[in-house]
């Protein structure tokens, strides 16, 4: 407990071990603070921040650290903001389909927590086993299921959140709809730790679907399979997931933990439908159709045991690249639905031109492939060409109509590149966004854009 004036009786640490295990998350990258915290309440939220404010010292707030751009990776000297002691489902409203949660929740505790009320909350980040709704939130982050079900910023209500200044505000409403003054809510959405620190989140949940059907179409040819992605929301079918993953993703999973998948198939699509049986078997019928037409061979899980195996080869994907023992450069691009095949095209030759080997795989539904890169970790030469690929292939991605990021956020990985994708005039409003919650440049300085 700290005996610090100002932040008495707050759990902090600055021994070293704290410090390093605070200083890094998914991407790679890795600088200790100079102070982690672990605030159990708005209270002791609100005092780190009048804290630090009055040093002038940076604020990190962080979840579980699986962020892939480096958002929660603190600067030096900054204070490490950990949610992982506000943790509390606060309320769980099964009549208005609401539910009230700290930020520190993890995202597959919510889902148990609603399970027995017949509800779920339908953002299912590949990560849920361990990433928090509060990271969740900062990030907007996605999932397999946001093809149907859209992404955390569908689902968030309305927030409590502390400014810099140590300031305690609310945002939103807790009914269905609400349309008073500015939309504060959306604003502090993807704004990755740089406005506010959230302490509290209202989201929206749903009712279990009735049945669940998991299909995997085996591909021959890879534009095969990103037509097909196309074509069955062209049959007017919006499946709950539309995953794809590519030959060498398929190896890489086989060599890692075999579950079956076609070793020497160009690509699967992983697709689920959900809804009431009948509707979920007529249109499961016409998934396999067009599949079929375009030369796949489908398949469809027995059982839950099934489709638990065909999950768990889906989210083996990160591991098996980690085991491949190179650097691995994840970007996580989304183009428009029918460019998918001209993307995916383009994404192997520029591995076969570059001598890079690029694995991709993501939520083909939604245009969103995550491209990894994979770069020698003892060959300097090979680490500079596949690092300057990423240029080249956010151009690419933003000429077919795209966007940079379909769910990572900027952090820190991206900052370089921010201003590809958004024009000078729209970054200085945010700019000046920020500045007016977050005057002395506190809040998670470096992320979004780079510091002036
Ligand atoms: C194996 C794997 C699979 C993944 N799959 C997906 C996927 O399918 N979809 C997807 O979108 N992402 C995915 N991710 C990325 C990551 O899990 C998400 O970005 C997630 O939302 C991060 O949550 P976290 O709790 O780990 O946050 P952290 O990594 O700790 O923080 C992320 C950002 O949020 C900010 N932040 C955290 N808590 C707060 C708070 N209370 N107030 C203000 N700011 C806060 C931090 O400052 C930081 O900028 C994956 C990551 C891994 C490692």
């Amino acid at each position: 407990m700290s005996g610090i004036e100002g932040i008495e009786g707050i759990r902090v640490s600055e021994a070293p071990e704290d410090l390093v295990v605070y200083g890094y998350d998914a991407s790679g990258l890795e600088q200790s603070p100079a102070l982690v915290a672990w605030p159990e309440s708005t209270e002791e939220v609100s005092r780190l921040l009048k804290y630090a404010s009055k040093r002038g010292m940076p604020v990190v707030p962080r979840g579980a650290g699986t962020g892939m751009t480096a958002g929660s990776v603190p600067l030096k000297g900054a204070l490490a903001l950990s949610f992982e002691r506000m943790d509390r489902i606060i309320e769980i409203d099964a009549d208005n389909l609401t539910v009230l949660v700290e930020p520190g929740v993890i995202n597959a505790h919510l889902q148990a927590a609603l399970a027995p009320h017949g509800l779920f909350y339908p953002p299912d980040p590949a990560s849920l086993k361990t990433c928090t709704i509060g990271g969740n939130v900062a990030e907007n982050a996605g999932g397999p299921s946001a093809l149907k079900y859209g992404v955390t910023r569908d689902y968030v209500m309305g927030l409590e959140a502390v400014l810099a200044s140590g300031e305690v505000i609310t945002t939103g409403v807790k009914t269905h709809k609400g349309v008073v003054g500015y939309d504060l809510t959306r604003l502090l959405v993807g704004s990755e730790g740089t406005l506010a620190a959230i302490t509290k989140v209202r989201l929206k949940t749903l009712p279990v679907p009735e049945h669940v059907a998991t299909l995997l179409a085996v591909f021959k040819e890879l534009e095969a399979a990103g037509k097909a992605v196309a074509e069955i929301t062209r049959a007017k079918v919006i499946p709950r997931t539309l995953e794809i993953m590519d030959k060498k993703c398929i190896e890489l999973i086989e060599g890692y933990k075999p579950v079956g998948l076609p070793v020497g198939a160009e690509a699967v699509l992983l697709i689920e439908l959900d809804g009431h049986r009948q509707a979920v078997e007529d249109e499961a019928e016409r998934v396999t159709g067009v599949c079929v037409k375009l030369g796949a061979e489908v398949r469809r899980a027995a059982d839950a045991a099934e489709r638990e195996r065909l999950w768990e080869a889906r989210r083996a994907i990160s591991p098996a690249l980690h085991n491949m023992n190179m650097h691995k450069i994840n970007e996580d691009v989304v183009v428009p639905r029918d460019r998918l095949p001209e993307m995916l095209v383009y994404l192997a030759g520029l591995s076969e031109s570059s001598g890079v080997p690029i694995v991709n795989f993501g939520h083909a539904g939604d245009g969103n492939i995550h491209v990894n890169i994979m770069a020698s970790k003892e060959d300097p030469g090979h680490a500079r060409r596949a690092e300057g690929l990423l240029g080249e292939m956010f151009a690419k991605v933003l000429a077919l109509g795209g966007t940079i990021s379909g769910e990572h956020g900027v952090g820190l990985t991206k900052v370089d590149y921010i201003g590809m994708e958004v024009g000078a005039r729209e970054l200085d409003l945010m700019r000046g966004i920020k500045e007016i919650f977050d005057p002395r440049g506190i809040m998670n300085p470096g992320k979004v854009f780079s510091i002036k």
